[in-house]
């Protein structure tokens, strides 16, 4: 050590130095080249994404293409395992196909699908918002009737206050009493006595959707297609809740079961079957009243009235005497009336007169009175619209709005 010069020590540093910029010069070129190797990769990458943005662009195109040629309907029977369904077209023959992943949740029996013209691949699987069951519907938010608006039929409406009602408003009174209220409500009686505006006022004071279906509409041509509007139907009212189902002409469907039947009889007993499914199947929670009608009492299926179903039947009668002047009362309510007008006397007059031929009469004598440049309706224009009503009804048929045909 003591032979060490000082600049000995200058040497040493300067290697150690050297040696530090060798190993700084090799760390650069390193990066150096790792830099370009990661933008050389950068560029392919963006390349690659740029090929796959083409092939997507041209995919949907494709997908598009699919879509757009004129497809042909089908509704699904039968569900196999595989996604494999088997399909009925509209055009006649049924196939067997693969449905894809994406719709495995819309496929269901009786469930309506697009098929492409060419290939027959399933393209749509059509939901039931797009389904134009519910063209053959009235559906009304609240409607505007109440029960003021119904005349002498205060029995009927205290029994359907009750019955449909009393479970929509209070479902905890039931429960705590102990029994279920009545799932369903029949009415019957002649056309026009009013059957319809009963259900409506129900819906009015629940704050319910009304929807009406008249029951010759669940008969289609299609087999399957009844049952798929009778499911279609309780979706909607699901949807809807609280809600009110009319079905008028139940009588459609659920005439008695004759010997002998046709396939096309078959298809309206199933159509029955599935209403009567969806009954069963429902607890009677109280947020959906469903209520039928029917001018036939006499024709239905006894199964139809059994408990848990249409348990409660209410006559809905042609209006007595003092009911006719309650209608008369609530049908001239905006008319501007002579003093000579005496409505007891019209409606001791209107012998065998429903609500609908009442309203008619009214908006006869008022139309009498305007041919007469009169705005006061005189008691001779109900003479002349009492004649004219009652008259052509006994040849002809009315409709629910009492206007004549023929
Ligand atoms: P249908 O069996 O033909 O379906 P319906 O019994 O359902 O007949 P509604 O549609 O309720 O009869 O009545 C038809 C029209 O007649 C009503 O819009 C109403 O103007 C009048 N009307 C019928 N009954 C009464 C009534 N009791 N009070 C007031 N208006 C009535």
């Amino acid at each position: 050590m003591e032979n060490e010069t000082p600049f000995d020590g200058d040497v040493k540093k300067n290697d150690e130095l050297a040696d530090l910029m060798d190993k700084h010069e090799t760390i650069e070129r390193n990066l150096t080249w790792e830099v370009r190797k990661l933008e050389k990769d950068k560029v392919l990458l963006e390349n690659e994404n740029l090929r796959l943005d083409r092939e997507v662009k041209s995919l949907k195109s494709e997908i598009n293409r699919f879509r757009t040629p004129p497809l042909v309907l089908a509704t699904i029977s039968e569900i196999l395992d595989n996604n494999k369904v088997v399909v009925k077209s509209s055009t006649g023959p049924s196939f067997l196909l693969r449905y894809s992943e994406k719709d495995a949740h819309k496929i269901e029996i009786g469930a309506r699908v697009a098929l492409n013209q060419q290939t027959f691949s399933i393209v749509d699987v059509i939901t039931s918002e797009k389904d134009p069951l519910v063209s053959g519907m009235e559906i009304e938010e609240k409607p505007d009737i109440s029960y003021e608006n119904i005349g002498g039929l205060e029995e009927q409406i205290l029994e359907t206050v009750e019955t449909v009602e009393l479970p929509l408003k209070n479902p905890e009174i039931f429960k705590e009493v102990g029994i279920t209220p009545p799932k369903g409500v029949l009415f019957y009686g002649p056309p026009g006595t009013g059957k319809t505006l009963l259900a409506k006022a129900v819906a009015h004071e629940t704050n319910a959707t009304f929807i009406k279906i008249v029951a010759s509409e669940f008969v289609k041509k299609y087999i399957g297609e009844g049952s798929r509007l009778v499911r279609g139907v309780f979706e909607l009212a699901k949807e809807k809740a609280p809600a009110i189902i009319f079905i008028d002409e139940i009588d459609a469907i659920a005439a008695k079961r004759l010997q002998g039947s046709t396939s096309g009889d078959r298809e309206v007993q199933r159509t029955l079957m599935q209403l009567l499914a969806e009954m069963d199947g429902f607890e009677a929670r109280g947020d959906i009243g469903i209520i039928a009608a029917t001018n036939r009492p006499d024709i239905l299926d006894p199964a139809l009235i059994r408990p848990g179903r249409f348990d409660r039947v209410i006559e809905v009668p042609v209006p007595d005497e003092e009911g006719k002047y309650e209608i008369l009362k609530i049908h001239t309510k905006n008319m501007t009336l002579d003093v000579d007008v005496n409505l007891k006397q019209i409606a001791a007059e209107a012998k065998d007169a429903s609500g609908a031929d009442l309203k008619a009469i009214c908006t006869e004598a008022g139309m009498f009175a305007i041919r007469e440049n009169n705005y006061k309706v005189s008691s001779q224009n109900f003479e002349d619209a009492l004649d004219k009503v009652l008259n052509k009804n006994k040849g002809h048929s009315t409709t629910d709005s009492g206007v004549m045909f023929g």
